[in-house]
């Protein structure tokens, strides 16, 4: 039950008792609980006979090329990568019912977090033709997290930066400590987002709207999920941006106690 009263008094300014309301919510949770499952279910299905469906597109191109019939190899390796984002939605959906139902386990050691940064970086430059991913990382300490988790944070990131930043080639990815945390920033010079959309962003399903938007696909779960990662890992994240100039996201993580004075990069 959700209640709200305001004080009452008379003419004179006597305090004469409080008029409220009781919402009771029961309802809205049970809803919300039949969405999280029905999202559940649904995302877990539909993994399997895309798993199912990848494999065969990547035996079927090896099979193509060994054969040199390039275009029709070429026609499958573009398949692939169209079944690439819909791994990455259904992971998106799987992952926010986790978050909702709480059954988002994280595996929190020290790790080099400059060392992930630095192979996501070559990794998806490799895949990436019209941007140029460059790293400027200080030397840091060990971070405490989930290096899974975090890592799924920088790619969201980093593919948020090339996906909004459709006309400007160049990404800096940053990394400094400061006290007692690391914090990374992924700096793009796209599109930016709109002082009254800014507050938004990190909120589950929120995309701006706009008439560009409909050119960039996506659900409106990356950074809602980057955010409870970080959050739940002990850190923050934020972002500051300018619409048409482009946008910075940052976030900060605990450096891992035992290493606090020892760096490792
Ligand atoms: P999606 O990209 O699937 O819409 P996200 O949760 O990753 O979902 O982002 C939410 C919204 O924030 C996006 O729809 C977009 O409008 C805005 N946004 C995110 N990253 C950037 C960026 N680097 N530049 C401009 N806008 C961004």
């Amino acid at each position: 039950c959700v209640a709200a009263g305001q004080p009452q008094h008379n003419a004179q300014g006597v305090f004469m008792g409080y008029i409220g309301s009781c919402t009771d919510i029961t309802e809205q949770k049970e809803l919300q609980h039949q969405k999280d499952n029905f999202i559940g279910i649904a995302s877990h299905e539909l993994k399997t006979p895309v798993t199912s469906i990848k494999a065969y597109t990547q035996v079927l191109e090896k099979m193509l090329r060994k054969k040199g019939d390039e275009k029709e190899a070429d026609m499958i390796r573009k398949m692939d990568l169209q079944l690439n984002r819909l791994v990455i939605l259904i992971g998106d959906l799987l992952d926010v019912t986790k978050m909702n139902t709480g059954k988002l386990p994280l595996n929190n050691q020290a790790f080099n977090l400059n060392q992930v940064i630095s192979n996501l970086a070559e990794d998806i430059q490799r895949t990436t033709e019209n941007h140029v991913l460059e790293t400027n990382l200080k030397t840091i300490p060990a971070v405490f997290g989930d290096k899974d988790r975090i890592e799924q944070v920088v790619i969201n990131l980093i593919t948020n930066a090339i996906k909004y930043s459709p006309h400007a080639k160049k990404i800096i990815i940053h990394s400094q400590q400061m006290d007692d945390e690391v914090i990374v920033c992924i700096q793009d010079f796209g599109v930016g987002i709109s002082p009254q959309n800014l507050p938004k962003v990190f909120e589950q399903f929120y995309r701006v709207s706009g008439e560009m938007q409909h050119t960039f696909p996506g659900l409106g779960l990356g950074l809602y999920i980057s955010s409870e990662i970080i959050k739940r890992s002990g850190g923050r994240i934020w972002v500051n941006s300018t619409e048409g100039k482009g946008s910075s996201f940052y976030f900060a993580v605990p450096v891992a106690k035992s290493s606090a004075s020892s760096p490792v990069l």
